[in-house]
């Protein structure tokens, strides 16, 4: 490491829902920051207006906020490199594309979409590069005098890159070690386009330098785009200020080869995106890990853990002991499957980690999105400890606990009917008389009465208290019987089982 301040960016084009290898990226940024007491840099390039989507902005903030990975600088939080959308960044871009047609670098293009389009079509796979720039109409192939001419006449142009022939263009992954590329492979990319907006290379290189970025971590996806980024750093800032960059690898299907899509998750049944995205346009609502029921920091470590290891066994980490142990050396090369049996593990594990107080802000809420309203917190505390165990998703917290706080919607009659008699009928009522009596209302004594008038009258115990059960829950589930009935106390239990007697009858 050099002694510059770490300083480092997620820089999102907003476009649409947050895909997890998008928070995985934000995630390595943010460790690797906080590791280092550094800055992590939120930039929203929005330079492509075509792709401009409403909502999708707002969207990127409130997931980092869900995952509790907030930005030090951000078009929001502001910051001392203020502005930090690429939208409101435009009159800065322009004099280093002409410092670039000035050197030599980059040059002016006049060719037409049209006539770009026909060249696309009469030539298989044409690229705009070294061996094909000067049959266009550009400043090269032209003469100065025509070149001011057009340039007079406001002619509209776009500004590309000059690639230079056959030079081995070269730089340190911190995650692939060195990786080469030949200029030849590399087309002239526009960096300015006609309506003088700067393209992604143009903007992310210069922006990286305005903003002192120090390290770039960011999708494999981006690994072919290098070369350019390492050309325009050597012809405009110097290559000895260009940040480190680390490729991080891509987040892969959990069935065969290739990038995890939206389309897996909705194939597979299982959420991409961090959060709910509906799509403004066509109204499609695409469900995320936050609303299936992940804790953000069981989403947070298993994201962590998809290519990267502390170097022992240890899976369950904390956001301050994933800082803490944080290192890009020991991010994997390879791609990592995505495994939602093993998230859903995770979830599990945080959510019995996390304790019944912390879990019970979010499961009042959840209750009340699902209209039941906890007057006492307390007995939701009680609840919560005695059903974490059973649940995957937070979710699930609302099936398990709802009947502790009301009366059962159904009630699961036929599943008791076939095996009722009145021998039955007769133990219910005198387990009525006796609980009414109970002077401990606690589950040990709750059960022990059971059993001793089960004995009396001959009855297994197991034969009882299944229907018990749907008395009091309405279905087949839930925890053990006498800690329910100890949670409902004594009124609301006798009564559950009185109506259910009248439903048999
Ligand atoms: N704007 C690019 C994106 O949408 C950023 C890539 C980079 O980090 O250089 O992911």
């Amino acid at each position: 490491m050099n002694n510059k301040k770490v300083r480092v960016r997620f820089a999102p084009s907003p476009t649409g829902g947050l895909h997890l290898g998008g928070v995985r990226t934000v995630l390595f940024n943010y460790l690797f920051a906080k590791h280092f007491n550094g800055d992590f840099i939120l930039r929203i390039e929005d330079t492509d207006q075509t792709r401009f989507v409403a909502g999708a902005e707002e969207y990127i903030y409130e997931c980092l906020n869900w995952c509790g990975l907030q930005p030090d600088e951000s078009p929001k939080h502001g910051g001392a490199f203020a502005p930090y959308k690429q939208s409101e960044r435009k009159t800065i871009y322009k004099k280093y594309a002409e410092q670039l047609i000035t050197q030599g670098n980059a040059y002016y293009a006049f060719d037409t979409p049209e006539e770009l389009d026909v060249k696309r079509k009469t030539e298989a796979n044409f690229q705009y590069n070294l061996h094909t720039r000067m049959g266009m109409k550009n400043s090269l192939s032209l003469s100065e005098e025509e070149t001011k001419k057009l340039l007079a006449e406001k002619t509209p142009f776009v500004v590309r890159i000059k690639i230079p022939e056959n030079e081995e263009i070269k730089f340190t992954d911190m995650i692939r070690g060195e990786v080469k590329f030949n200029s030849n492979q590399v087309d002239d990319k526009v960096l300015l386009k006609a309506d003088g907006m700067p393209t992604y290379h143009l903007a992310v290189v210069v922006d990286d330098y305005l903003m002192k970025i120090s390290h770039a971590f960011r999708g494999e996806e981006w690994l072919p785009s290098a070369p350019v980024h390492i050309l325009l750093w050597q012809y405009l800032f110097g290559i000895e200020n260009m940040p480190q960059w680390a490729h991080l690898p891509l987040i892969l299907k959990p069935d065969g080869n290739g990038k995890l899509s939206k389309r897996d998750g909705d194939r597979l049944g299982f959420p991409v995106f961090a959060m709910d995205w509906t799509d403004p346009k066509t109204n499609e609502k695409t469900i995320g890990f936050k609303e299936r029921g992940f804790l953000p920091e069981a989403f947070i470590n298993m994201l962590a853990m998809m290519g990267w290891n502390d170097g022992t066994d240890k899976e369950i980490f904390s956001l301050q002991e994933l800082i803490d142990a944080f290192s890009m050396e020991r991010v994997h090369k390879a791609g990592a499957k995505f495994d939602y049996e093993k998230a859903k593990w995770f979830n599990h594990e945080w959510i019995k980690k996390t304790t019944n107080y912390e879990l019970r802000f979010t499961i009042e809420s959840l209750l009340k999105e699902n209209n039941i309203t906890v007057t006492d917190l307390n007995k939701l505390e009680q609840v919560i400890e005695l059903v974490k165990d059973r649940c995957t998703f937070l979710t699930d917290f609302v099936q398990q606990s709802s009947f502790f706080f009301k009366q059962p919607e159904t009630i699961d009659i036929a599943a008791i009917q076939p095996k009722w008699n009145e021998q039955k009928n007769l133990f219910f009522a005198e387990l009525i008389r006796t609980y009414e009596l109970t002077q401990q209302w606690q589950h040990e004594v709750l059960e022990n009465e059971f059993k001793e008038i089960a004995a009396v009258n001959e009855i297994k115990p197991g034969e009882l208290m299944l229907p018990f059960r749907i008395m009091l829950v309405g279905g087949k589930f839930g925890p053990h019987v006498f800690n329910i009935a100890e949670i409902l106390g004594k009124q609301e239990t006798i009564t559950r089982i009185k109506h259910c007697l009248h439903l048999l009858k």
